[in-house]
């Protein structure tokens, strides 16, 4: 797909093919840069979707016996592809999801990390040998694929996370289904003629778009072994719900509400920097993106708030067709009025607003949905603004004491995602690295969002299940272990019925 096909009908991708949707049902798919409706998507019934986990079925036997060398192959040609045409990928992410390009380069530079990740397959699915446990019995433990698993995604990263958990599932031999956001289709279109270019089997990667319906089924369907799921946290919670319920395996990440502690000792300078990139780049529709400073200290509150204040007045918002803006429009007008809401709401709490998004000069000559980057201070735990995740620039400054009133205030929250800490104190970041009840922690680094090959994964509602994204944990989530125990007698062995509970002190052969 291209993005010169606008305002168009979008397809389903089943059976190695683009399939015409047939519910009737649609959704339209936004620029948000404009405002202006780009494509329709099609939102498949139940019956479509168990259509497309039929031929995900079939083509799964005998992709779980295609050795692991040539399942690598694919991936490594499927790589390359994408580095091939990124630059038409990134326009098709741009145009659906309003961010800019250098933003849009690095979602798919980060995509690529766990494709190089899944290429490590063959090391992950090593098993354990084990000889002569007992009466020359050998043992030893492999790995197989699930099957069909399902993955379903947020619109905030439409090609990083449906690459981030499907490369692996796939590189270890199951059949993929990925249900991606009805809000940015096109991104995961482009990938399927991708993979069908590096040669994967018709049925091993499935696009089925839909929304409650089509997940619904596939959460009870009894042909899906795995959920991954990537979204907000009720939905998370449902789907983990749900999808255990139905006996399937889930990870469900969920939101985030990551906090930036600012120590006394901090580089006002650099630690402002910082904090502008995490909270507001991507028009802060990140999971991991900062949304409150948790300043210690009444005197560095000031001053980082001076600072900060500074440094925003100078960020330009606009669509990603202007290369010097910072970041752009957020999803929908609906998102926007949520944002909007949150904010009216922290101000009706008693919060102060330092500066102002709500209407951005943008605004007078575009259509677009944007907001400009909003801070607040004076901002308590028991308000909304505190306490819900808002995907959107809204971000706000909290005061404490101390270091350990900061931890408190964290680790007190329902959501725990990610964190920082800016400080030049080893005592402060090591307190705080052991303390924090946070699943990714940074000590100076604004987003700490893992490398690829380290585990991905938030602590209490920000997870439910026990898989993660990226790093070696993909591997085991998507794949079971089996344990054979094998000994091959000599015809001449004398052996005899052992009635006994098997141990390693077996006399069954003499
Ligand atoms: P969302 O929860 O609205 O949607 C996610 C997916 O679930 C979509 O495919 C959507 O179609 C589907 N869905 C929505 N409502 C559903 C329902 N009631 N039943 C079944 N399926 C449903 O999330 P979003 O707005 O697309 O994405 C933003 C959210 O995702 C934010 O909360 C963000 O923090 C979170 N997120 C988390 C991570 C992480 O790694 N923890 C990463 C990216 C985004």
């Amino acid at each position: 797909m291209t993005v010169q096909q606008q305002m168009k009908t979008l397809s389903h991708f089943m059976n190695g093919v683009e399939t015409v949707g047939i519910s009737g049902r649609f959704s339209e798919v936004f620029n948000p840069s404009t405002g202006e409706v780009l494509a329709q998507v099609p939102l498949a019934t139940k019956d479509e979707v168990k259509q497309a986990i039929k031929f995900a079925k079939a083509a799964f036997p005998a992709w779980k016996k295609t050795s692991i060398g040539k399942r690598v192959e694919v991936l490594h040609r499927f790589r390359q592809l994408l580095l091939e045409r990124q630059d038409e990928l990134t326009d098709v992410i741009c145009e659906e999801s309003g961010k800019t390009k250098e933003d849009a380069k690095g979602e798919i530079i980060r995509g690529i990390e766990s494709i190089d990740m899944a290429i490590s397959a063959p090391q992950m699915l090593k098993g354990e040998y084990s000889v002569n446990v007992g009466g020359n019995i050998n043992a030893f433990s492999a790995k197989a694929p699930l099957g069909v698993v399902a993955t379903i995604a947020p619109f905030n990263f439409p090609v990083m996370v449906p690459l981030a958990i499907t490369s692996m599932a796939v590189a270890v031999g199951n059949a993929v289904i990925l249900k991606p956001s009805e809000r940015v289709p096109n991104s995961a279109l482009f990938l399927c003629d991708l993979w069908k270019e590096a040669g994967l089997p018709a049925g091993i990667w499935t696009v089925i778009n839909g929304d409650k319906e089509a997940v619904n089924e596939l959460l009870e369907n009894k042909n899906i072994q795995a959920i991954s799921f990537v979204g907000s946290t009720p939905v998370a919670e449902y789907i983990y719900q749900t999808g255990t319920k139905h006996n399937k395996r889930v990870a469900a990440f969920g939101g985030g509400k990551n906090f930036m502690i600012v120590m006394p000792d901090a580089n006002l300078e650099q630690t402002a920097n910082a904090f502008l990139g995490a909270a507001y780049g991507a028009a802060s529709q990140r999971c991991m993106a900062i949304s409150g400073a948790v300043v210690v200290g009444q005197d560095t509150e000031k001053r980082f708030t001076e600072v900060l204040k500074e440094k925003i007045l100078k960020l330009k918002v606009g669509p990603y067709t202007d290369k010097d803006v910072d970041f752009g429009p957020v999803i929908t007008q609906q998102s926007k009025e949520t944002i909007i809401r949150y904010i009216n709401g922290a101000l009706e709490e008693g919060a102060n607003l330092v500066t102002d998004g709500r209407n951005p000069s943008i605004c007078e000559t575009s259509t677009g949905f944007y907001i400009g980057p909003t801070l607040i201070n004076h901002v308590t735990p028991d308000m909304t603004i505190f306490k819900e995740e808002v995907f959107g620039p809204a971000r706000f400054i909290v005061g404490v004491e101390s270091l350990q009133d900061a931890i408190d205030l964290i680790n007190d929250h329902e959501l725990g995602n990610g964190v920082t800490i800016f400080t030049n104190s080893g005592a402060a970041a090591r307190k705080f690295q052991e303390d924090i009840e946070v699943g990714m922690v940074g000590v100076n680094v604004p987003i700490p969002i893992p490398v690829g090959y380290h585990n991905f994964g938030g602590w209490k509602r920000s997870k439910f299940g026990e898989g993660h994204m990226f790093g070696p944990d993909q591997a085991r989530f998507f794949t079971k272990a089996k344990t054979i125990s094998e000994r091959w007698p000599d015809e001449s062995e004398d052996t005899t019925s052992s009635f006994a509970f098997p141990s390693n002190q077996d006399s069954t052969i003499k």
